[in-house]
């Protein structure tokens, strides 16, 4: 039997992808301490080294008999400035700078910045961050196909790089031609999971969604003062919502960040949308093989606030210690999960359950396994609805789902505390009893003696019958 055990912690990892992984087997040691899904980042690197990429996770949870979901990241519109004639250059506080569409190479004085529908959007006062907010500029003047700044922050400044603009909702979709390729690329690969960058109202889900056609999950990144405003209507209509912390500090003060983090938490968890906490959770381990305390901190506060999943970005992509990342992120969330506290920290904000069968059900497995000793919570799923529904309680034993779609697995891998298992014959007409208490066994999720809750929708085969609850005991 394979021992390998991925039901030993109900906070999920999700792990970036890049140049720091060459193998197969660096895949397989990150899941093996603990990675449950993989991002692929298209903003960086070709189609050919994220096909390589997944064809890699797809091995392994052959291999090792498990699920591993994929989320493709997109890009979105990330607006950059052009290039310099002389290389870098170093713009003096309080010095005019003016930024245009003329894409001849710039100076000290201007730059390009190709994109007219922010040069449109810009006005008078409004603050320009450049090269992740190191160096910020205001509007003093707009004409037409120009603007002028004087520079608040200065600094060195070399070609190429980001800007942000905060305070202006710009007229763009969030998904560029890049994005189109780059999605419709995706979604061929069969990604379980496609994350939205630089999302900023509710219709830029909608748009996503007619391109996404259901053929993946939709994740809302959270990086925009505009989206923190429409908060509750995003996470409404996305799958998974993850706070972006890397841009999302850019555009606002950084030391905003955490009340919003927990804000958006909250919001994830009362609407039953799993939510991701990401960038610069272990930032010092892409140079150094140990966190420093503040970074534990960080990862044990989000595992402590009710995230379903913590993420690590260069760590894992491009950094020097990318198994040690996860390890420790694991290690991390087991400390934290056998904290007493930690079930109470979940319980202050437990959210009311809907007036659906599914939310009843869910509602009493909680309760049953709060009054009773139960090692798992078993529920044969066909959507992954119940699954989600149940995660949304955050019980105290852990879940276990039998399917019999992989797909339905995969985008399972990203929610707090869910284990899933896929076989074809959950979907024929079983006795469910000895079917679920075989499974916990066989997984060391149960053992003799062990009391277990099983949830199934009876007749299978049903959608949406979410139905029966028994209490049994392993014999
Ligand atoms: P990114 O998104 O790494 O794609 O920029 C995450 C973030 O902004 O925090
Ligand atoms: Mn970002």
């Amino acid at each position: 039997m394979n021992r390998y055990t991925a039901h030993d912690k109900k906070v999920k990892i999700l792990a970036t992808l890049g140049p720091a992984i060459q193998s197969e087997k660096d895949v397989r040691d990150l899941v093996i301490n603990g990675a449950n899904l993989f991002r692929l980042n298209f903003s960086h690197g070709e189609h050919q080294d994220h096909a390589e990429r997944l064809n890699w996770i797809r091995n392994i949870e052959q291999e090792l008999d498990t699920s591993i979901g994929v989320l493709m990241d997109l890009q979105g519109p990330k607006l950059r400035i052009g290039t310099f004639a002389n290389g870098p250059v170093t713009l003096k506080d309080g010095q005019a700078f003016q930024l245009d569409l003329d894409s001849t190479p710039g100076n000290d004085s201007r730059v390009n910045l190709p994109h007219p529908e922010i040069i449109a959007a810009l006005e008078e006062g409004m603050d320009l961050l450049l090269d992740d907010g190191k160096i910020r500029l205001r509007v003093t003047a707009t004409n037409g196909d120009k603007i002028q700044t004087q520079v608040v922050v200065g600094g060195e400044l070399s070609e190429r790089k980001g800007v942000n603009v905060p305070e202006a909702v710009l007229d763009l979709s969030p998904l560029t031609e890049k994005d189109r390729r780059d999605l419709a690329f995706g979604l061929e690969l069969g990604v379980d999971w496609v994350a939205l960058s630089f999302v900023q109202r509710p219709e830029d889900i909608r748009e996503a969604r007619e391109l996404i056609q259901g053929k993946a999950c939709l994740m809302a990144k959270i990086e925009k003062p505009s989206a923190v405003e429409h908060l509750e209507e995003i996470v409404e209509l996305s799958d998974a919502i993850m706070v972006a912390r890397g841009d999302l500090g850019v555009e606002l003060p950084a030391e905003t960040i955490p009340a919003i983090q927990k804000r958006i938490i909250k919001t994830c968890r009362q609407h039953g949308r799993p939510v991701v906490v990401a960038t610069q959770m272990l930032e010092s381990m892409r140079f150094t093989p140990a966190p420093t305390r503040a970074e534990v901190t960080d990862v044990a506060n989000a595992v402590y606030e009710g995230a379903d999943a913590v993420m690590l970005s260069a760590e894992t992509a491009s950094g020097a210690y990318p198994v040690e990342s996860v390890t420790m992120m694991s290690k991390i969330i087991r400390n934290i999960e056998a904290d007493p506290s930690y079930q109470a920290h979940l319980d202050v904000n437990r959210p009311q359950p809907n007036a659906t069968v599914e939310d009843a059900i869910s509602c009493a497995i909680r309760r049953v396994s709060k009054i009773l000793d139960v090692a798992v919570l078993i529920n044969f799923t066909n959507s992954g609805e119940t699954g989600m529904r149940a995660a949304r309680e955050r019980p105290k034993a852990p879940l276990l789902n039998l399917t019999p779609n992989l797909c339905t697995a995969r985008k399972l891998t990203l929610v707090w505390g869910v284990n899933t298992v896929v076989r074809p014959e959950f979907a024929k007409p079983i006795e469910i009893t000895p079917t679920a208490l075989e499974e916990a066994k066989r997984l060391g999720m149960a053992s003799a003696g062990d009391m277990v809750v099983i949830t199934a929708g009876i007749p299978f085969g049903e959608p949406g019958s979410t139905n029966v609850l028994r209490i049994e005991t392993v014999q």
